[in-house]
């Protein structure tokens, strides 16, 4: 498939369309090693759009068009969630709003812990974060990605680091949470590492 590629010595400033600090942090450490550097949709002052797609790469494509057109630049926007199998894949893409207008993620865990136990189900229920990447240009071009981490729920909720549920999600093959391991690591080998390996293979000039 030919996608529509990026050039860092051309474009350096890559706008990451997103208001959330923590995505933020992690979109930079994937994207700087490239050459390029972030500049933020909330400090650029750009609006939020409505988020009223049914899949995790409606809504990246909506943030990422939104952004692009604002400012005239490429944009990258990552949508995000955590999908836990005996909720039958919820929260998914009402994983922020899961958490309410006052983004408390641990009201947002209490919920995932509350539902899950109705359910006669708790610690070490099967979970996977999915992460969709849209990189869209001012014309109207996307590219898009998916990717995935698979792992178990841990309550109570470990960990200061990392942002959202990290706390309770500790990937396949690893015995500390995201919100217990290195920042940096959870970066590259999380659902956004993987999608952001596709956007590398795919879109990033060589
Ligand atoms: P949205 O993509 O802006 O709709 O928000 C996705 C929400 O999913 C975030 O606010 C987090 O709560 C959650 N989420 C997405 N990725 C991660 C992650 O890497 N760690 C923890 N929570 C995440």
């Amino acid at each position: 498939m030919n996608r529509r590629t990026l050039d860092p010595t051309r474009e350096p400033q890559l706008v990451i369309a997103t208001h959330n600090p923590g995505k933020l942090r992690e979109i930079e450490a994937l994207i700087a090693p490239h050459g390029f550097t972030a500049l933020s949709a909330g400090a650029l002052g750009l609006p939020e759009p409505v988020e009223d797609g049914t899949t995790f790469i409606e809504n990246a494509r909506i943030k990422a068009l939104a952004s692009a057109q604002a400012s005239g630049k490429p944009a990258l926007a990552d949508d995000s969630g955590i999908a836990v199998d005996a909720l039958h894949g919820a929260p998914g893409i009402f994983s922020a709003r899961w958490a309410g207008l006052g983004k408390d993620f641990g009201m947002a865990i209490e919920r995932v812990h509350t539902e899950l136990a109705w359910r006669g189900h708790g610690e070490g229920a099967a979970a996977h974060f999915v992460c969709a990447l849209t990189l869209a240009w001012p014309d109207g071009h996307c590219e898009d990605f998916e990717g995935i981490v698979r792992g178990t729920l841990t309550f109570p909720a470990r960990g200061e680091r990392g942002f959202g549920y990290d706390p309770i999600f500790t990937p396949d093959g690893m015995t500390q949470t995201y919100g217990e391991i290195d920042p940096y690591e959870k970066a590259v080998t999380s659902h956004r590492g993987d999608a952001f390996r596709q956007l590398e293979a795919g879109c990033l000039h060589p």
